[in-house]
């Protein structure tokens, strides 16, 4: 039997996949984007308006802006972040995005299938054989691809099947409520701000968020606490925020990946991206930039493995996206490991969020994603109060 033949079969049609099918197909490439369907990503949605100019994504698909972000420490002190004039968080629904950005593909070139990965089968041929399932317990189909981008989210079948310690991806898992956003409450429900809550008895080792998305809102947690009770916890916050008695639209879960695995390839003929490489920033848990990020890399990188025909250059992916980030997620993971590991260590965090230079710089490299440069006294300054903190020279009120 001849099965149909590609440059590159994209698996997954999130954020990463959808955007490496996109810049594949613009660039030419003889390319499938196979995606299983039926589910939304469960998704806080929040996205810096970078993300929207470097990927051409148009204003219209955000439900919501927040100006400012609220930071709550375990003394249930409350620190408002306004982001003044650089920008705001933008928010999406999931469904609606994601959907955008695979008919974007479609409309660039790439072909879509909806189909479920099952694995990659080698018969001696040149190319691998790409099998998917299109329905529960139906046949298998397969396809040919001289590269296959896995880009099926944090627990990548393509990944554990072809990575070495992708089985053993460490994860926080986080889980979300969707609600229908109320006019008000006593507690101060605002819809142009994110809450964040840095509370050991909402989070052991991570945080809560309220994330306004207009009609709704995301009201979540994460943490790597296998023990710890994620929907007791986000019970605990709607009771305690005056939002228990909302209409609740969809619950649901899913892991975020801890830290960018060792190997993106497989030294042949399968690269992996987004969610399914580890690509999300400590800390902040934020995914959905990166996602597309590392997919525009992958991409790059798989139009110049086809060129070029040598396994050597699938490396490329790996090294040219921690060139751009990999300093980001280093700061950011030290961050967590600190000061994510007490109550006493929240309540100081949270306490330096009050400084006007710590919002700056937040806000400047939340927008830009990357450490600002431009004012080397303010880093400086910062470092050194981080210090006083880190020490307790510096009272936490
Ligand atoms: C509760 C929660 C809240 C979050 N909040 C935020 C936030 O506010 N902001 C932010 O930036 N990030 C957030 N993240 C992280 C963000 O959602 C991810 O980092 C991002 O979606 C990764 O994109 P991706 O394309 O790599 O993977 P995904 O978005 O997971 O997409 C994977 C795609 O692959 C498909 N797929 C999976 N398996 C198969 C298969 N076998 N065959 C075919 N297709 C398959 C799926 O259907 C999906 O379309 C959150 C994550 C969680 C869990």
């Amino acid at each position: 039997m001849s099965e149909r033949e590609y440059d590159v079969v994209v698996v997954g049609g999130g954020p990463s996949g959808s955007t490496a099918a996109w810049d594949l197909a613009r660039a030419g490439r003889n390319v499938l984007l196979l995606d299983r369907a039926g589910r939304i990503k469960p998704c806080g949605g929040a996205v810096p308006p970078r993300l929207l100019e470097e990927f051409e994504v148009p204003h219209s698909l955000l439900v919501a802006r927040a100006r400012s972000a609220r930071m709550i420490a375990p003394s249930d002190r409350q620190v408002d972040m306004p982001v003044g004039e650089i920008g705001f968080v933008g928010m999406v629904d999931r469904d609606v995005f994601d959907e955008w950005l695979r008919e974007r593909a479609a409309l660039a070139g790439a072909e879509r299938r909806t189909g479920t990965f099952v694995e990659i089968e080698r018969d001696g041929g040149d190319m691998p054989l790409v099998c998917y399932r299109t329905e529960r317990g139906g046949g298998i189909h397969k396809v040919r691809a001289k590269l296959v981008i896995g880009a099926d989210g944090a627990r990548s079948a393509v990944a554990r099947e072809n990575i070495a310690e992708a089985e053993n991806m460490r994860c926080v898992f986080a889980y979300h409520e969707i609600i229908r956003s109320p006019e008000s409450t006593p507690q101060g429900f605002d819809a142009g701000r994110c809450d964040v809550f840095y509370q050991g008895r909402l989070s052991p080792d991570f945080y809560g968020w309220v994330f306004p998305h207009g009609k709704t809102s995301s009201i979540g947690v994460g943490s790597a606490n296998k023990g710890f009770s994620l929907r007791g916890a986000v019970s605990r916050m709607r009771g305690d925020l005056g939002l228990a008695e909302c209409e609740t639209v969809r619950t649901e879960g899913a892991p975020i990946p801890l830290k960018p695995l060792k190997r993106w390839d497989n030294g042949k003929d399968v690269l992996v991206t987004g969610d399914a490489a580890g690509v999300v920033a400590p800390a902040s848990g934020e995914g959905i930039y990166y996602a597309m990020a590392c997919g525009r890399i992958a991409a790059q990188t798989a139009d110049a493995f086809i060129a070029s025909s040598d396994p050597a250059t699938l490396k490329h992916a790996r090294r040219d996206f921690m060139r751009l980030h990999g300093r980001v997620f280093w700061v950011l993971g030290i961050m967590q490991h600190f000061w994510y590991s007490s109550d006493k260590r929240r309540e100081r965090f949270v306490s330096m969020c009050a400084d006007r230079d710590v919002q700056q710089l937040t806000w400047q490299a939340y927008m830009n994603k990357k450490l600002v440069r431009a004012r080397p006294f303010a880093h400086a300054k910062i470092f050194f109060k981080d210090c006083a903190h880190l020490l307790g020279l510096r009272p936490a009120a």
